[in-house]
């Protein structure tokens, strides 16, 4: 047997937090197609009838798909599976494919062949539409060479409690459900510093590391591995004396975190009595109770996508409603902002919304507020869901990813469609519900001066704001040194955005990342920043940041700050302020 030794490997971004056990080894859902010679007319024979039954499975799957989507969002958006089910039933396809396997090779490759080829003539179709359903002809592909290899992947709903993940990829879907198995930690190959998994990880208090890039062949089933999401790290073959070292770390945490406890009931003021707000950032009703232990003085950011996660159909107005009286309810009288649902880029479902799932570049496709309006069924079952919702509390309403004050008219227009017919219907909501964006493209920062006469607050959403303003993909490992924070563009932004919205008289906060991160806090201070909203493990840290500076001195870095014209630069400044 090899001794152990520490093999040390780096992500390139972290849930904080340390994790040490078993790993639970999460296979990836493709496969591997190969080319088998089957020489012999029988075996020939046989394949074709392993085809036949592949092909009438999927189309089994196909009619409950379509079932499905008919029942909830009606015959036009049922026309996706039914797209489906008639190039399952092409007879040309299904020629080609039995002349591939009497020439001799097994139906798994015949299938693939016969696929690759229509796809490839596809390229040469001019009108965009009809090219881009080439995307449909290689789903049912895959569907009929998943069902050939009848491989079940080995899925999450396997996973056993107490294990630390590995995988290639998870999706922000994947981490709801590794909160519900009560796993200890995960890690996997890609993903950059603000993919939404690792954002959920965080809220979850779940230590993670993403972007390690090969984990995946490195570790597996059994392996005892260290995930520590304070140094981005993981570690493989942990010595005894690595494990203890790392038993005293999580020990001296948690004494910490203890400490930090004691300022829960403080208020987050700086030496001079400035005051500001720390809100909390939630992904689900169930961090509530940590959203009130940590102290914060109401929810920032109510990310909605978890409610159209693992689930076979569209959530309901009840579905909707239910989720976010209960916790307008809890935060009474504190505020509770419901942002309206950013699906899209690396947020996807099951539910087939058509177009999304296969974008080439999906951050830069229907996402967030255009799917909303896009699919305004959709749209208006969330807002009937948040508006009922508001009597029950002091709800505000927050719509992601507004790149031109058109589409803020647009989404105000379906709203005041659905008051409309709450009123008539006498169904009781906060009429005064406040109603704001998040400023997280460019050209949003851009006409802020124009969007908060519009609005009645503003949340700055860095995660995306630095990812468009800087064009570097948020979930790619590869371009992870790219994004950053304390790229001078972004600070002016931040700033522009405070200065505009408070000479129109409305407040300002920050939701992404970048205001949980304890180095940026003086400098966000000092810009005048209103409300942090942050994980909820974020707040005592945030908290104790605060109450040690004074708001004139953090109003004299940001000035040395914005005065600065590179990274380095801004560095050098924020690492000579931070306290430990
Ligand atoms: C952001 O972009 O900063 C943000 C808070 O929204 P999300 O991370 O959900 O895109
Ligand atoms: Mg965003």
């Amino acid at each position: 047997m090899l001794a152990k030794r520490d093999i040390i490997l780096k992500g390139v971004a972290a849930s904080s937090g340390i994790a040490i056990g078993k790993v639970f080894f999460l296979e990836e859902d493709d496969f591997c197609v190969i080319r088998k010679d089957l020489p012999t007319r029988d075996a020939r024979e046989i394949e074709k009838k392993r085809l036949n039954s592949a092909i009438e499975k999927t189309r089994a799957e196909l009619r409950v798909v379509y079932t499905k989507i008919d029942e909830v969002l009606g015959k036009n958006y049922a026309r996706i599976a039914d797209v489906h089910l008639l190039i399952l039933d092409d007879p040309t396809m299904k020629k080609d494919v039995y002349e591939l396997i009497d020439s001799g090779v097994n139906a798994e490759y015949a299938v693939f062949k016969v696929i690759d080829k229509i796809v490839c003539s596809f390229e040469f179709i001019e009108d965009d539409y009809f090219r881009e359903r080439k995307i449909d002809i290689q789903d049912i592909g895959k569907k009929i060479i998943g069902n050939l290899f009848d491989k079940q992947r080995k899925t999450l709903a396997s996973l056993e409690e107490n294990s630390i993940v590995v995988s290639h990829n998870l999706t922000p879907a994947d981490t709801m459900t590794i909160r519900e198995k009560l796993v200890k930690g995960f890690a996997t190959d890609i993903g950059g510093k603000t993919s939404h998994t690792i954002i959920v990880a965080q809220g979850l208090s779940i230590p993670a590391v993403v972007g390690l890039k090969a984990i995946s062949s490195q570790a597996k089933t059994g392996d005892v591995i260290i995930v520590d999401g304070n140094r981005c790290e993981v570690i493989l073959s942990p010595t005894p004396e690595t494990i203890a070292k790392y038993r005293k770390e999580y020990t001296l945490q948690f004494a910490k975190r203890k400490e930090l406890e004691k300022l829960k009931n403080l208020s987050a003021e700086t030496t001079d009595s400035h005051k500001v707000l720390i809100f909390a950032n939630i992904d689900n009703p169930d961090e509530i109770q940590s959203v009130l232990s940590n102290g914060a003085m109401g929810v920032g950011l109510y990310r909605t996508e978890f409610i159209y996660f693992n689930r076979d159909s569209m959530p309901t107005e009840k579905d909707h409603f239910e989720n976010y009286s209960k916790v307008a309810k809890i935060m009474s009288p504190y505020p509770t902002v419901i942002r309206t649902f950013d699906l899209g880029g690396d947020k996807l479902t099951k539910l087939g919304l058509l177009n999304v799932e296969h974008e080439k570049n999906p951050f830069l496709g229907l996402r967030a507020i255009r799917l909303s309006l896009k699919y305004p069924e959709i749209f208006i079952d969330q807002l009937r869901g948040v508006l009922r919702a508001s009597a029950y509390g002091k709800i505000r309403l927050m719509y992601p990813m507004i790149s031109e004050i058109e589409e803020l008219y647009e989404a105000n227009k379906v709203l005041n469609k659905v008051k409309q017919d709450l009123r008539r219907e006498n169904i009781e909501f906060d009429e005064q519900m406040e109603v704001g964006v998040m400023i997280e493209v460019p050209s949003a920062a851009m006409i802020i001066d124009i969007i908060s006469k519009e609005v009645d607050f503003v949340s700055i959403g860095t995660n995306d704001l630095i990812q468009y303003t800087l064009a570097v993909d948020r979930v790619n490992e590869n371009v992870a040194g790219l994004y950053d924070p304390l790229h001078p563009a972004i600070l002016r932004f931040i700033k522009r955005i405070i200065d505009e919205s408070h000479r129109t008289g409305i407040s300002v906060s920050i939701c992404g990342e970048m205001a949980g991160d304890p180095h940026y806090v003086p400098v966000l201070l000092g810009f005048g920043l209103d409300q942090f909203s942050v994980s909820s493990a974020q707040i005592p840290e945030i908290k104790r940041i605060i109450r040690s500076i004074s708001f004139e001195d953090a109003k004299k870095i940001s000035e040395e700050v914005l005065r600065c014209g590179s990274k380095d630069a801004i560095l050098k400044i924020m690492n000579t302020i931070y306290t430990q």
